[in-house]
């Protein structure tokens, strides 16, 4: 069977103005412009998305936001909604990132929550799972993801999550420069997808791409996307300057 087409992500997080955004976007879709088979995604902070959108629309970079509020509107100071990123232009969403359940509090019913708004919206959820050093240390990765998974995609079928993507980030490799190793990655990859399989059925997990996520960088790439079951990226801290991202895109 076929590999599922790769999707290279770029997780800005909260950096960039506005028009460092825009300026970073157009040199990013000069230097991929010419790729087709790999899909790329750049999640940039909420107050540049408009501006990114300007500059990547109709190119072959996709629009994503890094997190949203899962209400469709109402008194929420601070939050903003599914339809106010999709109305600039947004494709995916990225939920359930480590950093907002380590920082912000957010649970597997939050994440839920927003995956079942994602949809409904009409966009692509990246659903962000992992284990930290601590669970890794205690044998509990793979208990630790089976809940994430069982609870983050609850009260949802099949036919509902045809553009899934899930993102395996072991805390432990988000931004410290230790990447799990191929073999280790592809491991866990291997068991989300049997784990999807049983929770769904196989040719739906046939289907979904799972990325990795955790200090890639262009020297680690195309290790990584040579194994089986890893189906591309999400990328922070090496998607912030064009030129090493789009070495990462330009992986093969
Ligand atoms: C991330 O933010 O999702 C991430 C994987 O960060 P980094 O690539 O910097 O480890």
């Amino acid at each position: 069977m076929p590999k599922r087409t790769p999707l290279i992500a770029g997780n800005w997080k909260m950096y960039k103005t506005a028009l460092e955004a825009g300026e970073t976007a157009a040199t990013l879709a000069q230097r991929v412009a010419d790729v087709k088979t790999t899909e790329v995604m750049i999640a940039p902070p909420f107050t540049a998305l408009e501006a990114v959108y300007a500059v990547v629309q109709g190119t072959n970079i996709a629009l994503g936001a890094q997190n949203m509020h899962w209400e469709s509107e109402g008194a929420y100071t601070g939050e903003i909604s599914p339809s106010m990123i999709k109305a600039v232009g947004c494709r995916y969403v990225i939920i359930g990132h480590s950093e907002r359940r380590q920082y912000f509090g957010e649970t597997d019913q939050d994440v839920n929550r927003k995956i079942v708004s994602t949809i409904k919206a009409g966009m692509f959820p990246v659903m962000c799972i992992g284990e930290t050093e601590e669970q890794r240390e205690s044998d509990e990765t793979f208990s630790v993801l089976d809940k994430q998974v069982k609870i983050g995609l609850e009260g949802l079928f099949s036919d509902d999550l045809i553009n899934l993507v899930v993102a395996y980030e072991p805390v432990w490799a988000i931004g410290t420069g230790k990447t799990a190793s191929s073999d280790q990655a592809q491991e866990v990859h291997r068991f989300l997808r049997t784990r999807l399989a049983e929770q769904f059925d196989a040719d739906f997990a046939a289907t979904i791409r799972i990325l990795y996520g955790g200090s890639v960088k262009p020297a680690n790439i195309a290790e990584l996307m040579a194994m089986e079951d890893i189906d591309g990226a999400l990328v922070g801290g090496a998607s912030l300057d064009a030129e090493t991202f789009s070495q990462i895109v330009r992986y093969k």
